[in-house]
């Protein structure tokens, strides 16, 4: 067995060796300006281009439609920030969710506390899903964008989104997507979708960190977004990451190969997984929706037990999760997509999440629910909530 059992591939996933490989010659002899003439840096044009290409024909877009940004969370900031600067003739209005990434959240209310965007955030069911009737109630003259992620990171629920990007074109609104966790784990076509923007990162593909694209339709006003030079078609300025748009370009096309037996058999592994929780520990929920879910979430909650106390127990067997409240910004309070789905502040406080890979065997799923059994009845026996609750059973 490993020394670590990573199972938290939704924070973050390895750098596949092959991709690390492609990337290697442009951080050494292959180290052109691409936006140079002469030949030597033409290598690196090339290079992006067919990264551009690839990641293109996976999503059913046009190559000069894909442009490459700094990661997941500049690409939504651009997405919402451009969209409702160029759109702000028509209305001030954007529909999103209260399950969004934050790199959504922020930008929202960023936009409402200083540029007079009124953000109707929409209640999900009690699976994660957003329901269309709200969806469509919440529409109005103004409404100019509507952003719902293609799947949660927290939760792995999958939105309608063919449906929603149906909507959205009925009513002429922009329909922008964060479909950082779903790019390679679910099929996408961006005009099957109806999808006018989208957002995606590498390193949740076995790509390097500090890379991602937003997807453009061809038409859609959207202004410049870092101002300098000439790069990503006048929108994004800055001398292009090669050796990080190479790397991405390689882990989507080795996740979109792979895709379709790798996320059957992580799914098997992920239900395995959810059963044997179920069945085997008591007082304890599954989090997100049954089918309608990332092939590679398993997300619950341990009534009686902290999330945080579940974490530190894990860890000194070497198994990497992560829990459900915000501890990224160093609060404990619970996270706002399990308050969302309506958990109470208790039952959320004691959630898990473990996101596996392709390279997560059944060994280590044993060894994890073996240990989660052992940890969850030993937090609880400290527990007076469970002494109590076990008390008045009796
Ligand atoms: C990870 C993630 C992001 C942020 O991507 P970065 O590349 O880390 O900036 C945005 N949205 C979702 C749904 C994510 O899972």
């Amino acid at each position: 067995m490993n020394q670590v059992i990573y199972l938290d591939n939704a924070a973050t996933t390895r750098t596949a060796p092959e991709v690390v490989e492609a990337m290697l010659p442009y951080f050494s002899e292959l180290y052109g300006n691409p936006s140079s003439i002469y030949e030597f840096a033409g290598k690196s044009k090339e290079a992006i281009m067919a990264s551009r290409a690839k990641i293109a024909e996976i999503l059913g877009a046009q190559t000069n439609e894909i442009y490459f940004t700094a990661g997941g969370s500049e690409a939504d900031n651009w997405a919402l920030k451009a969209a409702f600067e160029a759109y702000s003739k028509k209305g001030n209005h954007i529909i999103t969710t209260k399950i969004e990434h934050h790199a959504i959240l922020h930008t929202c209310e960023y936009l409402e506390k200083t540029r007079g965007a009124r953000v109707t955030y929409l209640d999900v069911d009690e699976n994660g899903i957003v329901r269309m009737d709200e969806l469509e109630k919440a529409i109005t003259p103004e409404t100019i964008l509507i952003s719902v992620m293609f799947a949660n990171n927290e939760i792995g629920s999958i939105q309608p989104i063919k449906e929603i990007g149906r909507i959205a074109r009925e009513h002429n609104i922009l329909f922008h997507t964060d479909a950082v966790q779903a790019f390679c784990q679910v099929p996408i076509n961006v005009d099957e979708c109806g999808i006018d923007m989208l957002s995606s990162s590498a390193h949740k593909i076995n790509g390097p960190k500090g890379i991602g694209f937003l997807y453009i339709r061809k038409g859609v006003k959207n202004r410049s977004f870092v101002h300098g030079g000439g790069q990503e078609r006048k929108r994004r300025a800055g001398t292009e990451n090669v050796p990080g748009i190479v790397g991405y370009g390689a882990a989507a096309q080795r996740a979109w190969k792979s895709m379709k037996k790798r996320t059957e058999e992580e799914a098997a592994l992920r239900d395995y997984m959810i059963q044997r929780i179920l069945t085997e520990i008591p007082y304890v929920r599954l989090n997100g929706d049954k089918e309608r879910r990332l092939p590679n979430n398993v997300n619950v909650s341990f009534q009686f037990v902290e999330g945080e106390s579940l974490l530190l127990m894990l860890d000194t067997y070497g198994i990497c999760a992560s829990s459900g409240s915000a501890c990224t910004s160093g609060s404990l309070d619970p996270s706002h997509v399990l308050l969302a789905i309506g958990l109470p502040h208790e039952i959320a406080h004691g959630s898990l999440r473990m996101t596996l890979s392709e390279e997560t065997t059944r060994e280590e799923i044993d060894f994890t629910v073996d240990k989660l059994k052992e940890i969850v009845q030993n937090l609880r026996n400290m527990s007076p909530l469970y002494e109590d609750f076990i008390k008045s059973k009796r």
